[in-house]
């Protein structure tokens, strides 16, 4: 059976295959190296406060999406080779299978710097909900814990775990969520995490040994902890497209209608570069989705994106920022009080971007409005 092949069955696949669905009854197979069932990858890094389980989070198991979106879902294969003169795709259990269409939906793999020596047992990563399920009790029996990592992932985590204990929060970047607010809502929610019982340790993260408990360098201080949750940012899986010959820079190279370089090949989500940019969240990834549907059936759709906000899972310390890709600016701070900070990206004098914490971050759903679109 030809048709479009998808692999992956993350959000980008499953939310693709309902796309194509409402337009047509195109054969679909999705193949995924994990169970393919669905659930919202976000609700991992809250699960902890809520005092859920990994399986709660399930929202419908392979076999029913399989059945209500009349698609085959190979579950447990790696594709390992792609033979893209004879559109076939090869898994490590032996399937063949051909595409007239195939589309790379394989995510983001985390990231393991190599500016930090490991040595022993690596510290635990988060990134689907097998991790959690591998974690069992481990961080319920753990009395010291650390989070690594003050990007997205890691400030959520820190937040998550600081309602059940203490925690130390060590981190590189010069302040939390560096890469997406300026310094002043970074401190904000630094301190308001605090009162939660989370200890900050900016500095230097040289390395990380496992000898029973684990010891973290950090600028030439050691830290002792029984646990530790390390999320140092997700790098997008390229190596099977580079195999194939595609383009890839940071991910895997697209243009606007996520075609790849070779005929037939497309690719969307957090493995995907589009315009040299890789964006690992949800919101672009609908729009992906839609766009890509429509491309897949014959009715090329170019993707363009409006401005799209970040509100960060913290509901007692709320932040919420809007930082365009494709656009460099200039933080201005507006407002800087110990209730909450107000700040604006400006570019070429126009305002193009916000960040907003604590007693500002209602006004997020206004602000959201008057942003330029992020790409059109
Ligand atoms: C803890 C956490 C919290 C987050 N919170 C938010 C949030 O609040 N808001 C937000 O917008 N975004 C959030 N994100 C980001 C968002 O969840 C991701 O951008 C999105 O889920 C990525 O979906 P994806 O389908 O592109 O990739 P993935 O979910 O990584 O799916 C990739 C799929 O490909 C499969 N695969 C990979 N290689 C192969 C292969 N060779 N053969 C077969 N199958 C393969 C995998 O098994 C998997 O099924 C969060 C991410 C994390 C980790």
């Amino acid at each position: 059976m030809t048709g479009i092949v998808i692999i992956g069955s993350g959000l980008s696949g499953y939310l693709l295959v309902k796309e194509i669905r409402s337009l047509t009854d195109v054969p679909i197979t999705l193949i995924t190296q994990n169970e393919g069932d669905y659930y919202t990858k976000p609700a991992l890094s809250h699960l902890i406060r809520h005092n859920k389980s990994p399986q709660s989070m399930i929202m419908k198991y392979a076999s029913e999406m399989a059945k209500e979106l009349n698609v085959r879902i190979l579950t447990h294969q790696q594709v390992v080779d792609i033979d893209v003169n004879a559109q076939t795709v090869f898994s490590d259990q032996g399937e063949v299978v051909s595409y007239t269409k195939l589309v790379f939906a394989i995510g983001a793999r985390p990231n393991f710097p190599a500016k930090i020596q490991y040595q022993g047992r690596r510290p635990l990563v988060i990134n689907q909900i097998e991790d959690w399920e591998k974690l069992g009790g481990s961080l319920d029996h753990s009395s010291s814990l650390a989070v690594l990592g003050a990007g997205l992932v890691g400030t959520e985590f820190v937040y998550d775990i600081s309602g059940k204990k203490s925690l130390d929060w060590v981190f590189s970047e010069p302040w939390p969520l560096a890469r997406f607010v300026p310094y002043q809502v970074g401190q904000w929610l630094k301190t308001n995490l605090k009162a939660f019982g989370v200890r900050p340790i900016q500095g230097l993260i040289q390395s990380i040994a496992h000898d029973g408990k684990f010891t973290v360098k950090v600028s030439d201080q050691s830290y002792q902890y029984d646990e530790i949750l390390q999320a140092l940012g997700l790098i997008p899986c390229i190596e099977l497209a580079k195999k194939m010959g595609i383009d890839c820079g940071q991910g895997i190279c697209v243009d606007r209608y996520m075609r790849t370089n070779q005929p037939n090949v497309f690719a969307m989500g957090d493995c995907a570069e589009l315009q040299g940019v890789v964006l690992q969240y949800v919101a672009p990834i609908r729009i992906q989705a839609k766009a890509l549907a429509s491309t897949l059936c014959d009715q090329p759709s170019a993707v363009s994106y409006p401005a799209m906000m970040c509100t960060v899972k913290t509901p007692l310390v709320p932040v919420a920022f809007c930082v365009p890709p494709y656009t460099k600016g200039v933080w201005q701070i507006q407002a800087c009080k110990d209730s909450g900070v107000k700040a604006y990206l400006y570019s070429n004098e126009q305002r193009v971007g916000f960040a907003v914490c604590g007693s500002y971050a209602k006004e997020r759903a206004n602000l959201i409005r008057e942003m330029p679109d992020f790409l059109h």
